[in-house]
């Protein structure tokens, strides 16, 4: 098998993952794998957990909602989360949906929900959030589940803030300039990104944030972007310019 097989399904399970273990698939994992895709005994299928890495395993039995899987082999390690970790002002249902699968897509390590003044919504469901997470992995291949942390007033979490930790700040009323300049030091750092709601930052945010040592503030460009655009170009220029593209770049160079 090629060192990544990416037409293969893949299923994100909760249980430990070894040579030889025998799994019941959940009720909708089932329904999936037996109805949708129709696949048979025998057939193949990945799995991961988020702990230890991505295993072949194949389909043993299934009949109607019960489908019980044998695993055989690991097909790639547990990678050690190392991306940024995602920190927004909570959006709206369709909105958010979309940002969390892109921001686990990009390469976010973990997500922060922020209360910020301008915040457009007050309630927030985090396993719904989880649930993006986990189909945007499954989709994109990610092994390194994000955590799912729990939201924080934005002023709280700067009262806690790891000064060892790169505060990256989207500033929409700063001067556009190349963010390049600003993030090409922070290669190798720990780092994080902060997108603020539909809304804005308030002023008193943004001067609070301009005054704190560890952030760093950057443009996403002329023009004005909706929060959930935001965080692809964020996160695009975040991973580029100071993240794991360019590593990921230099080693697949290195290994043909
Ligand atoms: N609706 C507001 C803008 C908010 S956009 C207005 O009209 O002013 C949502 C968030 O995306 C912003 O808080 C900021 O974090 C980010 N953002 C959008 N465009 C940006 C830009 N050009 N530069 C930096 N950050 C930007």
């Amino acid at each position: 098998m090629p060192e990544y097989e990416f037409k293969m399904q893949r299923l994100f399970v909760e249980a430990d993952l070894a040579t030889g273990a025998t799994i019941e698939a959940s009720r909708s994992h089932a329904n999936y794998l037996l109805s949708v895709l129709r696949r048979q005994p025998g057939d193949p299928i990945l799995l991961f957990n988020g702990r230890d890495g991505e295993w072949l395993a194949r389909i043993v039995s299934g009949e109607r909602k019960r489908c019980t899987l044998q695993v055989e082999r690991q097909t790639r390690p547990q990678p050690e989360p190392r991306g940024p970790v995602y920190c927004f002002a909570p959006l709206k249902h369709a909105r958010l949906d979309y940002m969390v699968q892109k921001a686990v897509e990009m390469g976010a390590a973990a997500l922060r929900p922020v209360w910020t003044e301008h915040v457009q919504v007050s309630r927030l469901n985090l396993d719904r959030m989880r649930a993006n997470a986990v189909e945007a992995a499954e989709q994109c291949g990610i092994l390194a589940l994000p955590e799912i942390l729990p939201p924080e007033r934005l002023d709280l979490l700067l009262d806690r803030w790891d000064a060892d930790v790169a505060l990256i700040y989207c500033d929409e009323a700063g001067p556009a300039a190349d963010p390049s300049t600003a993030l090409a030091p922070l290669r190798g750092r720990s780092l994080a990104v902060l997108v603020g709601p539909e809304g804005g930052f308030s002023d008193a945010e943004r001067k609070r944030l301009a005054a704190l040592p560890f952030v760093v503030p950057i443009s996403l460009g002329p023009r004005i972007l909706r929060a959930d655009t935001a965080a692809v170009a964020a996160l695009a220029v975040v991973q580029l310019f100071a993240g794991d593209w360019t590593q990921a770049v230099a080693s697949r160079n290195a290994e043909s």
